[in-house]
């Protein structure tokens, strides 16, 4: 049993006022957001005119506080003055604003002294209309309505209809496995979403083949091939969705954009065409997820390992086509999956060397073909004659790969106890690919909230 952060996300369905009240609280936090800026913005530009005069130490005009709490104090003294409406929305939507300035502020210092990894991140800028809607909800009242499993309530918002059965969560809710933290309302493709951050007690039972390892080739044409000889197809609707991109493409580009250096303005008609563009690709990237999130499942309720390619394959570098890219965005969300859902149900994931010639080797006899040209769709073997599919040969190459590659790696599978839940496998050091273990190479992790889609969009 472990306690995970997980996201449930449901569309809802406003009525007029209830939208209104959305957009309302939204705006409000966007508003807290600049304010708050723009105080830290005019305190530090009036501590640098003071140090330009001379003036040093406690001759100064003291910091304003960076903290979410001290934010929200200044403000709760100032609202009267900047924000007269202020009680028409929950003080909640103020106080999201609020915090995301202060993590965006927290972010910043970290990415400067070097506290924080990736990319360094610039001081927050102001939001602009154009920002993504979003209000978080910590305190208050919110969750799902008992009665038909098709509401949730928001503070101030009242009771909004779903799209979807909240069924999933209210029986979690039930069972008093799950227990609502925050709820956090954002609009993204012309829809208003909720996400309730729950806190889940899981007990996931162990795969129904444990002893099996799965290698999967994650491919273009098709989705994935696994190593038992199953195709998973891609979506048919991606070609479909694709036409469709490209007639709409075609008629934005009738239409008036915008244009900065003329300071034309974009048409209506064009606005339209964009707005429709945009729910295309968000339709492809839900079938896409939803086809993603059930074979993911599948498999970790299947197999006791899996083993998936590392990502920029060699070959998916050079192709500029559409589809590449697009079969790119589904790699990544289905290593993402499998890697926390294999985490929950204690299946162990290794990740492929990024160079490990998966392709190029004969899963029968180990020969590695100097060369194999993209349009060879069957593997043929010189030295032992095997022939077959060639993604299928990569799958199977895979999951050689940790069948062979240690005994160490799989005496370590039974400890002591041997209760499968609470197995711990380490990868042994120099197996197969002779690299240290990749970022999550068979161990069980607890990933605080990994699947929160929302997290993203939120700051
Ligand atoms: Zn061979």
């Amino acid at each position: 049993m472990s306690t995970v952060l997980q996201a449930y996300r449901f569309a809802l369905d406003p009525n007029p006022g209830q939208e209104s009240a959305l957009r309302s609280h939204c705006g409000s936090q966007r508003f807290a957001f600049n304010w708050g800026l723009g105080k830290i913005k005019a305190n530090l530009s009036q501590r640098e005119a003071e140090a330009s005069y001379g003036m040093g130490g406690d001759e100064l005009t003291p910091l304003v506080g960076w903290s979410a709490y001290g934010l929200r104090k200044d403000w709760n003294q100032a609202k009267h003055e900047v924000a007269p409406w202020w009680a028409e929305n929950s003080k909640e939507a103020y106080s999201s604003g609020l915090a995301n300035l202060a993590s965006a502020l927290k972010n910043w210092r970290d990415s400067r002294v070097g506290r924080r990894q990736g990319r360094r991140l610039g001081f927050p800028r102001f939001k602009g209309k154009r920002a993504g809607l979003s209000c978080r909800f910590t305190t208050g009242s919110f969750g799902l309505v008992d009665q038909d499993r098709r509401h949730v309530r928001l503070p101030r918002i009242g009771v909004v209809r779903t799209h979807e059965s909240t069924r999933t969560l209210a029986r979690r809710v039930e069972k008093g496995t799950a227990r609502i933290r925050s709820a956090t309302v954002s609009y993204r493709a012309r829809r208003w979403f909720v996400s309730f951050s729950v806190e889940i007690t899981r007990n996931d039972s162990t795969p129904t083949r444990p002893g099996t390892t799965l290698g999967v080739d994650l491919g273009i044409k098709s989705l994935a091939v696994l190593s038992t000889g199953e195709v998973i197809a891609n979506p048919r609707h991606l070609e479909v969705a694709q036409r469709e991109l490209r007639r709409l493409q075609r008629q934005a580009s009738r239409r008036q954009g915008p244009d900065r250096r003329h300071g034309q303005k974009a048409s209506n008609r064009w606005s339209k065409t964009q707005a429709r563009i945009r729910k295309l690709h968000a339709d492809v990237a839900n079938a896409r997820r939803d086809g993603l999130h059930k074979l993911t499942t599948r498999l970790v309720r299947t197999y006791g390992a899996i083993v998936l390619e590392d990502l920029n394959v060699s070959g998916m570098v050079t192709n500029r086509r559409l589809a590449r890219h697009v079969a790119g965005v589904g790699m990544a969300e289905l290593r993402r999956q499998i890697e926390y859902k294999a985490a929950w149900a204690g299946v162990r994931v290794h990740i492929a060397d990024r160079w490990y010639p998966s392709s190029k080797t004969c899963s029968g006899c180990g020969v590695v073909k100097a060369k194999l040209r993209l349009s060879d769709r069957v593997f043929a073997c010189s030295s032992c004659g095997t022939s077959m599919d060639r993604d299928l040969n990569a799958a199977r190459n895979l999951a050689n790969l940790v069948e062979a590659s240690s005994h160490s790696w799989w005496a370590t599978e039974n400890e002591p106890d041997g209760n499968p839940c609470q197995t711990r496998t380490m990868r042994a050091a120099g197996t197969a690919t002779g690299r240290p273990a990749p970022h999550g190479a068979g161990q069980r992790r607890h990933r605080k909230a990994p699947t929160h889609e929302t997290f993203s969009h939120v700051s």
